[in-house]
């Protein structure tokens, strides 16, 4: 592949001020620093362009097209960059879009509008201003792309959904250059699409969401041994499946290791009362664990914001990361034995340098599948009936490439053998969640077998040359 006539047509095309060329400190500047995951940094496109108005979009897409139709260029597009999948959002020898410059905030009328470039922690501050907030990520770093076009989710997901589920509106640039709406009543199976199916159909450029009122929230993280992590399962499927499960909790809960803690795993609770309740009873069996590691409590009474911030805590993550996953019903038996799984296999990866890893379980109460239903539905393929059912993560961090291999096939195996579990005890769910799926899982798969014929519908629709299927090589495509 050679990129360079693609490249002329382009800068002849668009202010050549937002290309950064390979070989320049800038292009250097912004490959090494937009992704969180040094698997992505690892590509080194031709050059990247940054569009600042949806119309420099469409001018890049009209421009490029000859020259994917001719195989001569692929592109990726990234928002944020904190999807660590290996090439899901950079690419080799092509150009990367890169979104950040489209900014823009807008709050009225219930809802919030969002520009792909903003970050959710500048929508919270927004939006706190006016006592709102909205269900995007709990990350402060995180960008709307990655989260309204995998599912996602967010702080509020037990009582939202979702976070797709809460977008009203797409904004879209199609591959025919065409700056289209996407929502209930105008491109209707284009608005579903998106709602799942990632960067198969255009580039979005904004994102509408629902807004609600929101005062202080009570959460936070803390630390403990992991002796108490089974009780810790067997108080998750407690509360998943009382009759009157709460919708004002957000739970997660993960055994993990690192090196710099020792051999031992340690286990980790995030919990959060969106209701803002400080120390409500349905959270004190995940804060009142005896003995917490000293030091590591930070439950408090705390904004969005804050949350945000205190989730993103990136200054400390190792440079490569990589996640992969799977879902389960809600069973304390076999979520006890993936944690063991999980423990038993670590032997390969313990003492590599600055490794981190968890098995992270965070729920789908009923209630979430429930508001799910109710808005206007997505690609996923999941509803009420199959809940309440777990995540299981595993998410992993480390500083060197050499270490890569190593640690992603033990996790693979750890994975495939969790999977094997819960097929044989008939407690598994096949959906993968996109956002934490490595390149060898499927989740367009697993959404199941008339949703991907949707997804599939939908693209020969609205790119019937497939420009966002060859042109855009990156993340899960649709007719593998
Ligand atoms: C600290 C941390 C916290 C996290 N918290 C959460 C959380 O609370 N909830 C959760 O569900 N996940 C969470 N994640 C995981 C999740 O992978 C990312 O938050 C999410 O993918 C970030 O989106 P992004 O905009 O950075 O996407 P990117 O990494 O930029 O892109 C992801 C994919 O989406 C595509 N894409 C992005 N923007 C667009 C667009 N505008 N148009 C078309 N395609 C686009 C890209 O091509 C790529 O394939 C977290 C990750 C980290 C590191």
């Amino acid at each position: 592949m050679d990129a360079t006539n693609a490249l002329e047509a382009l800068k002849d095309a668009l202010p050549t001020s937002q290309f950064a060329l390979r070989g320049t400190d800038e292009y250097k500047a912004l490959n090494n620093g937009t992704y969180q995951s040094g698997l992505n940094a690892d590509f080194n496109p031709t050059c990247i362009f940054q569009p600042k108005s949806k119309e420099e979009v469409s001018t890049f897409l009209t421009t490029i097209k000859p020259f994917v139709s001719a195989g001569q260029v692929a592109f990726a597009i990234v928002g944020s960059g904190r999807q660590p999948a290996p090439g899901c959002s950079n690419i080799n020898d092509g150009i990367t879009l890169n979104l950040s410059l489209l900014k823009g905030i807008d709050i009225r009328d219930g809802y919030v509008s969002i520009a792909a470039g903003e970050r959710w922690g500048a929508v919270y501050e927004e939006l706190g201003k006016q006592g709102l907030g909205c269900a995007g990520s709990r990350s402060s770093n995180g960008g709307p792309g990655g989260l309204c076009l995998t599912g996602g989710l967010s702080i509020f997901s037990s009582r939202q959904g979702f976070i797709c589920d809460d977008v009203v509106n797409f904004e879209v640039v199609l591959a025919s250059g065409a700056i289209v709406n996407a929502n209930d009543s105008e491109n209707a199976d284009l608005w579903r699409a998106l709602r799942g199916g990632g960067n198969n159909f255009g580039v979005v450029t904004r994102f509408d969401m629902r807004t609600f009122k929101q005062g202080p929230l009570y959460g936070g993280s803390l630390y403990y041994f992991k002796q108490s992590f089974p009780g810790q399962i067997t108080a998750l499927v407690n509360e998943l499946k009382k009759p009157d499960a709460s919708d004002e909790t957000h739970l997660m809960v993960s055994i993990g290791y690192a090196t710099m803690f020792g051999p031992d795993p340690i286990a980790l609770n995030q919990v959060y009362h969106i209701g803002g309740v400080e120390n409500p009873p349905v959270l004190e069996p995940f804060t009142s664990i005896e003995p917490q590691m000293p030091g590591m409590n930070t439950l408090r009474i705390l904004s969005l914001t804050d949350i945000a911030k205190e989730q993103a805590g990136e200054m400390s993550l190792p440079p490569r990361s990589a996640y992969m996953n799977t879902h389960v019903k809600a069973d304390v038996a076999m979520l006890q034995a993936g944690a063991d799984i999980f423990t038993s296999n670590l032997d390969p990866v313990k003492g590599i340098e600055g490794f981190v890893c968890s098995y992270t379980l965070q729920p789908y109460p009923r209630s979430l599948l429930e508001a799910s239903a109710t808005k206007g539905g997505n690609s996923l393929g999941l509803n009420p009936d199959l809940g309440p059912i777990v995540s299981i993560a595993l998410l992993l961090y480390w500083v060197n490439p050499s270490d890569d291999e190593r640690i992603i096939s033990t996790f693979r195996t750890i994975l495939e053998k969790i999977e094997k579990e819960a097929i044989t005890r008939g407690q598994e769910i096949a959906f993968k969640y996109m956002n934490y799926s490595y390149t060898f899982q499927d989740p367009i798969g697993s959404y199941g077998g008339e949703n991907k014929k949707r997804l599939q519908e939908a693209s020969k629709k609205y790119d019937p040359e497939g420009v966002f299927q060859k042109g855009v090589p990156g993340g899960w495509k649709l007719f593998l």
